[in-house]
Order: C-alpha cells, then sequence, then structure tokens
C-alpha cells in the first residue's frame, strides 16, 4: 500500500462546492487572473498554503472552551510555556500571534546596518525582517537545493564550508546563525541532525548564536526519524529535543507543525536578550503571558505540538504529500525531487514550455488549475519574484519558475489529492493550450497579491 489510511475519523466537516466551467471563467475575468482575488468559497480544494489552514482536533477544540482570558498570568499561558519548554528545552518563552513577529522582535533587537544574518535559506518572511533592520541575510544552501530533478535526501542542509568561511571572515558582524526546518523555501526539503551538529559546532567554536525556525520541526524530524541512521529507534519527541538541544533558540509559526489556525512563539537560553525582547513585544503585540494571542489560542498551540508529532499522523502527513507527488511524477509531469513536508512543486517552466518567463508559465497554470478543476495553487516564479532590469528594461526572471499545491494538514482525504493529480494529468495532455499571460497591472512591491493579467491570445 503506498498510502497509509487517515489516522482519524471525521467529527465536523465543511462543504465545499464545485462550481462551473463557466463561473470559474466569470470570476476569473473579475479577478484579473490572479487566483488570490478568488474567493475561497468558488475553490473546490484550495492548496494555496499549508499555513493556518489546519484542521484542529477535537481535543483542541475542547482546549478553547477552557482557555483563561486573564490578561497577566492566564493559566493557558503557563500550559503553553510548559509545553514549548517540554519539547524545546528552551527555558525562555515568549507567544506571539504568528512566526513573523517572533523575527521582528528578535531580528530588530540585533541587527543593525553591516550585520549578517546566515541561514540555509531564508524564509521569505524572515529575509524581510533582516532587510528592514538594515541587515543583510546571506543563504547558504547546500549546491544541491539548486539542482530542482536531483532527487537527492537532505536538500535543506547548510553548506558548511561556506558558513565556516563567513565565519572565520565576518564572525564579529554576524549576530545569529539560523536553521529553517524543513527549509521552506527550498521546497520544503529535510535537514540532516548531522548538519543541524556540525552548524552547531561551528557556531559554538565561533561564539555566535545559534536558533532554529522551526515552522516545521515535527515533519523534519520525521525525515530523519526515516532516513538517518540511528534514529529509527527513537521517538520523534526525543528527535525534536536533540535537535533543539544543538540550538541557543527557536522561533516557530506554531500555523504549521502545531495545527494551529494562528499562533506562535519564540524561546531561548539566554535570559539576557530574552529580557530585551518583551519591550517591543508589549508595544506591538500585548502583555507576555499572552503576545497577541487569546487564552484559548495558547491551549489549542499547547494540545497541537504534541498531536504534530504523533507517528500516525506525521507518516500519514509525508505519505499523503508523496502520494501525490508520485502520481504526478508517474503521469511524465515535472516536479522537484524529492518530494518534501508540506508541497508538491510543479516544474511549471516544463509543463508550459511554450510560455516564456516574462509570460508568465507558472501562473498561467494556476489560471488553467483554477479554471480547469477548481484547484488553487500559487506560483512561485517570474511574478512573485521577477523584475526588470532597470539598465536594459528586460524580464530578469528567477531560477525556477514552480506552481506550489501546499497541502493542509488533516483537511483533504486522499481522494481529494487522486482528484488533483487526474486534473492536472488530463491538463498535462492538453498543456499547449494553456495561454501566455500579460501583467496588466502591479503595485510597486509584492506584486504578486494583488498583479492583474490578461491572457495574449
Ligand atoms: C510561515 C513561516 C514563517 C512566518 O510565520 P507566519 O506565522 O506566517 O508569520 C517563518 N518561517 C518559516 C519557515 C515559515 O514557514
Amino acid at each position: 500500500m503506498r498510502f497509509p489510511a487517515e489516522p482519524f475519523r471525521i467529527k465536523v466537516v465543511e462543504k465545499i462546492r464545485r462550481t462551473t466551467r463557466d463561473e470559474r471563467e466569470q470570476l476569473l475575468e473579475r479577478a484579473g487572473l490572479n487566483v488570490f482575488m478568488i474567493p475561497s468559497d468558488a475553490i473546490y480544494v484550495d492548496l494555496l498554503t499549508d499555513s493556518g489552514t489546519g484542521a484542529m482536533s477535537d481535543q483542541q477544540w475542547a482546549g478553547l472552551m477552557i482557555g483563561d482570558e486573564s490578561y497577566a498570568g492566564s493559566k493557558s499561558f503557563f500550559k503553553f510555556e510548559a509545553a514549548v519548554r517540554d519539547v524545546t528545552g528552551f527555558p525562555y518563552v515568549t507567544p506571539t500571534h504568528q512566526g513573523r513577529v517572533a523575527e521582528n522582535l528578535l531580528f530588530s533587537t540585533i541587527c543593525a546596518a553591516g550585520k549578517t544574518i546566515i541561514a540555509n535559506t531564508h524564509f521569505d518572511t524572515t529575509r524581510a525582517n533582516v532587510e528592514m533592520n538594515n541587515a543583510e541575510a546571506l543563504d547558504l544552501p547546500v549546491k544541491e537545493a539548486y539542482d530542482p530533478q536531483l532527487g537527492k535526501l537532505w536538500k535543506g542542509n547548510m553548506d558548511l564550508e561556506k558558513l565556516e568561511a563567513n565565519l572565520k571572515a565576518n564572525r564579529d558582524n554576524i549576530p545569529l546563525v539560523v536553521m529553517t526546518v524543513t527549509n521552506n523555501s527550498a521546497g520544503g526539503q529535510p535537514v540532516s541532525m548531522e548538519n543541524i551538529r556540525g552548524a552547531s559546532r561551528l557556531c559554538k567554536q565561533f561564539g555566535v548564536p545559534f536558533f532554529i525556525d522551526c515552522a516545521r520541526f515535527a515533519e523534519n524530524c520525521w525525515f530523519i526519524h526515516e532516513f538517518e541512521a540511528g534514529y529509527k529507534g527513537k521517538t520523534i519527541i526525543e528527535i525534536a529535543r536533540e535537535l533543539f538541544s544543538h540550538a541557543d533558540g527557536c522561533w516557530m509559526s506554531a500555523k504549521k507543525d502545531a495545527l494551529v489556525n494562528i499562533g506562535g512563539f519564540i524561546a531561548m537560553n539566554d535570559i539576557e536578550l530574552a529580557r530585551r525582547l518583551p519591550q517591543k513585544l508589549i508595544l506591538i503585540e500585548g502583555f507576555p503571558t499572552y503576545g497577541g494571542l487569546a487564552g484559548r489560542d495558547l491551549e489549542a498551540v499547547a494540545i497541537g505540538l504534541y498531536e504534530g508529532m504523533e507517528p500516525e499522523y506525521l507518516q500519514y502527513r509525508t505519505a499523503q504529500v508523496r502520494y501525490l507527488g508520485d502520481m504526478l511524477w508517474d503521469a511524465g509531469i515535472a516536479i522537484v525531487r524529492p518530494v518534501g513536508g508540506h508541497a508538491v512543486f510543479i516544474d511549471a517552466k516544463a509543463f508550459c514550455d511554450h510560455i516564456s518567463p516574462e509570460q508568465f508559465p507558472g501562473v498561467a497554470l494556476t489560471v488553467a488549475l483554477y479554471r480547469e478543476a477548481g484547484i488553487r495553487g500559487v506560483e512561485i516564479g517570474s511574478l512573485m519574484f521577477g523584475h526588470l532590469d532597470p539598465a536594459t528594461g528586460k524580464h530578469v526572471a528567477p531560477h525556477l519558475e514552480l506552481v506550489r499545491l501546499a497541502i493542509p494538514r488533516r483537511v483533504y482525504t486522499t481522494a481529494h489529492m487522486t482528484y488533483v493529480a487526474e486534473s492536472i494529468t488530463e491538463m498535462y495532455k492538453d498543456r499547449h493550450k494553456i495561454k501566455p499571460l500579460r501583467l496588466t497591472y502591479e503595485a510597486p512591491v509584492l506584486r504578486h497579491f494583488t498583479a492583474r493579467l490578461e491572457e495574449i491570445i
């Protein structure tokens, strides 16, 4: 059996609507061919993101009822703090309402002009928070990360030789090194414990703090459990505790592996640094025992952190993502390999090999996905990252043109994945009918959210 059956049964259902092709055609036209502008009730399978879109369990919903909404010293905070300490081992825990606020607190405290933050790959909000504080965000992934078809494990790793060279040359200007697990921007690829250990050792040697951006730590620990020598006999929480033991701190978007719709935290060993964060926290989030969340949200995170580490869940979770990837690959559709923990990435340059990067092959594919099948994916390519060269006026394309199908946690069944794979396989036969696009409107920053486009007939 390629796919383990869902390790849960369904207690509450949410109706999803199948629209007609005509209806979708009209909605696309109104949306300027931008799937961010399509109302979600007209989407059949929504694979826009895995962030905050997961289904909570009965236990988490029950937790909401016992949330303590006291402004200070809430019971729910202490439960939350105990759970984070138990899993990560870090004593100083600050809740935030999303991961990016943890990044804001940290980087506004430690960054300045001339400083460099090093990561395996900065997630986009991480990079933005570093750059907002005038520092440089330097990515040092292993070179395999740039080869999308290479089906090798641990493509999320950091290049330790380059890390060492940078630490040697510039240690005084490196306030932090961060390992993102799994490496989201590099396709949700896992990082090996060996690599984490190596990066940690180098950081210690040079006296630089080492943090984990741990949004998908449980999925990463599952990959370590399955594929890294010496970890088969360990539980996920044991692997997680070892992973965190190599670091000085971490921050988390709990909207991923803590299985909640909103939440996050930052946690660390260093009391001096921990004491500096709440000054800004109070300004932008609230009192340090709730950090922009309701007491009930803290309960849900405390429960979800453990549910996210259950082996039956992680086996099903990673198998479901891989199942979708395998079905597409078996149909001859180029995807980024190996399939990572939370999403399947279609190579839009290969799928739409008749459309050049400046005509947005990835967006054209997202339009076709919605028009033909009511599926929403997201382009990660020329619309998101491309720009015009100010000197030549020519389009500068990013390295890859991808469409990401991110799988929400515990939301869709295997039958939905089969539907997605079969729809895309069907579209692949007629792929040369997918039309190139041009922009009719773009905002000066983060244009992909609000851009409007039209088809070039
Ligand atoms: C989602 C994410 C963030 C940002 O978290 P938000 O909760 O969306 O603010 C940071 N890092 C990684 C790796 C993420 O996946």
